[in-house]
């Protein structure tokens, strides 16, 4: 069989630990056998970015906007203990952070359902995708610990040094008090990732905030998703099918937990931050989770949701068996490589992705898996099978499928 060719460079950001391993031995069995993969690499391991002073990362991000596609392995955000670890010249952003910041993006995250890891909720069919804003709120607050009686204020300086002020509260006693903020730039830009992913993935749009008790904050935020909707929006969801609605986000959770799933769920940084540890616990495990950053431009960037599984790492340089999950990164790769094929049109690109996608579930509803699954899987036959086992079970189902089995 000859290699499938690819016109574009997919971006390729290499990472650290065992996700480093796991990620050349998904080239070596799963893509290199059947692509003349075409990628412009970029090595984000933590070593590389100590020598290029993290120069790389910005690389990597600017190359992302040149080419529209890049998949990422997990990467080592550095701390304390990293710094002597990896002897490092500076304690540098996380990555994620740096990349995100440049192509002012929007994470959407979905869970990858398979026969065997059923959903703590029953009515659960298809995946909920939640869509989280990524700036500000609490994530960039200001606050102050009130230690005894006083007034608190708002107060907002114009540029023409017109001043607007409002009393938060009058202490009578200690407390506490916070400011946060948000730009109208970022929520349009937040609003568009949604409307556009809608648009990719043929889904409904749900976007929910709490704008009855937070008029003018939350209001701004679903007048923002309204009028774009309503100004670029409507006619193409209404000819692909699909809706956008408003709820209040406690109808939205109420309705989350009734619904069949197969939608997009917009969520507040925050309300993003929590729904999503809560649905991807409810759906079965964070290394079956995909995970892609999409900049309001149209660039994607698919990664595994999860970090880069160090205690297995270390296992493994000792030479000890290991049975790490690499679901999160195959469908990094397959994602990447599909965008790809519908970007330049390569139908077999496309193809070739679904199948890898489908050799994974099958694999794995076969009863052939890696520890993590073994052990919550209601499956009758269940084999644990070590990092590199599992992949190899995967090219062979790949094979009988790109075989016509
Ligand atoms: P982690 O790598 O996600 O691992 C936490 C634990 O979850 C693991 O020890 C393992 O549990 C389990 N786990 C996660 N992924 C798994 C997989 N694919 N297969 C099997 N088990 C899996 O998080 P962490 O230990 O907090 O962080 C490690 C490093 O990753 C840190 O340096 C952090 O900065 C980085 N990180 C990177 C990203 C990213 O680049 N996207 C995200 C998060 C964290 P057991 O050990 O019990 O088996
Ligand atoms: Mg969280």
């Amino acid at each position: 069989m000859s290699k499938i060719v690819m016109t574009t460079p997919l971006v390729e950001m290499d990472g650290d630990e065992m996700t480093r391993i796991i990620w050349q031995m998904i080239k070596d069995h799963l893509l290199l056998p059947y692509i003349d993969l075409k990628t412009e690499y970029y090595d984000l391991g933590l070593r590389h970015r100590d020598e290029t002073e993290d120069q790389v990362t910005i690389d990597a991000a600017e190359a992302t906007k040149k080419y529209g596609v890049a998949v990422k392995c997990a990467t080592i955000t550095p701390n304390v203990a990293r710094m002597s670890e990896y002897n490092l010249k500076n304690m540098y952003k996380s990555p994620n952070a740096t990349i995100r910041a440049s192509l002012d993006g929007t994470v959407f995250r979905a869970p990858i359902l398979v026969k065997g890891i059923e959903p703590y909720v029953r009515t659960w069919k298809k995946p909920i995708t939640m869509a989280r804003h990524a700036y500000g709120d609490v994530y960039k607050n200001s606050e102050i610990k009130i230690e005894g009686p006083g007034k608190a204020e708002i107060v907002f300086t114009a540029a023409d040094g017109t001043e607007t002020r409002k009393t938060i509260f009058d202490f009578k006693g200690p407390g506490i008090v916070q400011g946060i903020h948000n730009t109208d730039a970022s929520i349009e830009n937040f609003a568009r990732a949604c409307f556009q992913y809608a648009l990719s993935q043929k889904e409904d749009l749900w976007f929910s905030c709490k704008d009855t008790i937070s008029k003018t904050y939350d209001g701004n935020f679903k007048a923002i998703f309204q009028r774009l909707y309503d100004e670029e929006f409507k006619k193409p969801f209404e000819e692909a099918g699909i809706t956008y609605f408003y709820t209040l986000i406690d109808d939205a959770v109420a309705r989350v937990i009734r619904s069949e799933g197969g939608f997009i769920w917009a969520l507040k940084n925050y309300d993003g931050d929590v729904q999503s540890d809560m649905s991807a616990t409810a759906f079965g495990s964070l290394a079956m989770m995909t995970s892609v950053l999409v900049s309001p431009d149209g660039n994607y960037e698919y990664e595994a949701a999860h970090g880069t599984v160090q205690r297995h790492y270390y296992k493994h340089l000792k030479g000890e068996p290991t049975s790490t999950n690499s679901v999160a990164t195959i469908f990094a790769w397959s994602g990447g490589l599909r965008k790809r094929g519908e970007l330049d049109g390569i139908d077999d690109l496309v193809d070739f992705a679904n199948a890898l996608d489908r050799a994974t579930l099958e694999t794995i509803e076969s009863g052939k898996m890696t520890g993590d699954l073994a052990l919550i899987s209601t499956l009758d036959h269940v084999e644990k099978l070590g990092t590199e086992e599992f992949i190899l079970a995967v090219r062979a189902r790949l094979d009988e499928i790109l075989a016509g089995a």
